[in-house]
């Protein structure tokens, strides 16, 4: 925890502000007790989680990464923070960010680039020679490096199209983004709401479940979050089906007999690297000698998602970031006294290079000029991908009525295994400066963005090292939405 703070966040800078020592020392020694005494508070009683800068704290900043919020307290505490804190967990601090949660390498950030924990494994502080400094993904790569370089037990992140799950990969930790709504936004910076959700960086998929089972929960505060009848909803609808009952995860951990993965073509893209594309293999024969049965399926407009969600993003990010005026909270800039005046020099010098081009892009799309071609043409599109993942899933999808005619139909599936990104963490020198073109790296979220379109729940989780580097490679297990338990089940056979 706090040793490891200090020994590598010099290098790695994932923590921005750290909690008070004597505070999260007292906690653990209190939590210990309980322990001690066998009344635990939950499996996390004095754990030490760190959350990322756009989650609502009043005791630490809430930056967003961003020089607008650089001086903001929020007024209140974000929902899955409330509910980890009454479960016992220990605040250990906020970790670095992508502005507002744009970017995929964490280097738009006000508080200085985070580093891949992983180029730092075996050295020691007094030789750091030949670290080759790489990125930790993003948006939520102080949260992964937190995690992988063990400052703490675990961290929240928000994923909105692969935020949680792209620095899971470059860092090797478990990265998971549950269903849109499972859990409350209350408190979560919004950057997309349609698309935003709360994610875990952690050590392991039981991890993952531990604090999904403790915040997943119903809340008045948030409109999108799924009440307590939608919640049964949805599981009765899952259980409703025939044929294969879920696999028992403490019996029957690592068999997958009468489960069907499905593997699909579209995200065997060209540019996956050879490395990546083998590991996705070994990861396909674990399945199967799991019992799993491996068949190919098809999401025919996998290649219009990044379009899709770059137009939808932006153009609610747009609407969000509005809010930053200058006048209500956060940065005021002192160089203007009119009105519009002081709302522009407010922003300009707020908002970092690629918040401002978003939105922009995003005012663009909703122009009535264009709103037709791009922004409805984009939530078709969306529509058009949630109903090729609805054609290929063996369970039901409670939101969208969706409703397969029998769960034994073989040529449904229950999950889905694909890689995360199509490369290891690159360097960060390629990730950063004038000569970067921003559209392509935004094609660094090609095989997350579809589960985020969709709703769908999704997992990053560590599988073996890249022959040729040595740094981590991801695989993501999908599911139809609401079946958080089947990508845990599944999961669990690639750990
Ligand atoms: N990299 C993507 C973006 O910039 C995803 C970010 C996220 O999930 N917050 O929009």
């Amino acid at each position: 925890g706090l040793e490891n703070i200090a020994r590598y966040n010099k290098y790695v800078n994932a923590f921005v502000d750290v909690a008070d020592r004597e505070g999260v020392l007292k906690q653990a020694e209190e939590a210990a007790q309980r322990w001690e005494n066998g009344k635990p508070k939950s499996p996390l009683d004095g754990a030490i989680i760190g959350y990322k800068m756009n989650f609502c704290t009043t005791d630490l900043r809430t930056t967003c990464g961003s020089n607008m919020l650089d001086n903001f307290k929020a007024p209140y505490t974000a929902t899955a923070i409330e509910l980890l804190q009454e479960a016992g967990a220990i605040t250990g601090g906020k970790v670095n960010m992508d502005e507002f949660g744009m970017g995929s390498h964490n280097v738009f950030t006000n508080a200085g680039i985070t580093r891949n924990p992983h180029s730092i494994v075996g050295k020691t502080v007094a030789n750091m020679e030949g670290v080759e400094d790489r990125s930790p993904g993003g948006s939520s790569g102080g949260s992964a490096a937190a995690v992988a370089s063990n400052m703490c037990f675990a961290a929240l992140g928000s994923d909105t199209g692969g935020s949680v799950r792209l620095p899971a990969s470059y860092c090797g930790v478990v990265g998971f983004k549950p269903s849109y709504g499972r859990i409350s936004r209350w408190g979560l910076v919004a950057y997309a709401s349609s698309l935003d959700t709360v994610g875990t960086l952690t050590k392991s998929v039981d991890d993952a479940k531990t604090i999904y089972d403790i915040i997943s929960r119903e809340d008045p505060k948030d409109s999108t979050c799924l009440t307590q009848r939608q919640r049964g909803a949805i599981s009765k609808a899952i259980q409703s089906i025939d044929g294969t009952a879920a696999v028992d995860g403490t019996h029957q951990r690592k068999r997958l007999s009468g489960i069907r993965i499905g593997i699909p073509q579209e995200f065997n893209i060209a540019e996956l690297s050879p490395d990546t594309k083998s590991l996705w293999k070994q990861g396909i024969a674990a399945l199967k000698e799991a019992g799993a049965d491996v068949v190919p399926v098809s999401i025919p407009n996998t290649k219009l998602a990044v379009g899709a969600y770059f137009t939808l993003a932006t153009a609610e990010a747009s609407s969000n970031l509005q809010r930053y005026d200058g006048v209500r909270y956060g940065h005021q800039s002192t160089h203007a006294d009119e009105k519009d005046a002081l709302y522009a020099h407010t922003r300009s010098e707020g908002f970092g290079k690629e918040v401002r081009r978003r939105i922009l892009l995003g005012t663009y799309v909703l122009t009535s000029g264009s709103f037709d071609n791009f922004f409805l043409r984009a939530q078709k599109i969306r529509r058009m991908i949630r109903s090729d993942f609805d054609k290929i899933f063996a369970r039901p999808n409670a939101i969208t009525g969706y409703r397969p005619s029998s769960e034994a139909d073989t040529s449904k599936v229950h999950a889905l295994l694909t890689p995360v990104a199509v490369t290891t963490a690159p360097k960060l020198e390629d990730c950063v400066g004038d000569h970067i073109d921003p559209i392509n790296a935004y094609l660094d979220d090609i095989l997350t963005i579809p589960a985020s379109l969709a709703g769908l729940p999704a997992m990053s989780v560590p599988f073996g090292k890249c022959a040729k580097d040595g740094f981590p490679v991801g695989l993501q297990v999908m599911s139809q939405y609401g079946d958080e338990e089947m990508v845990f089940d599944v999961a669990r056979v690639l750990e």
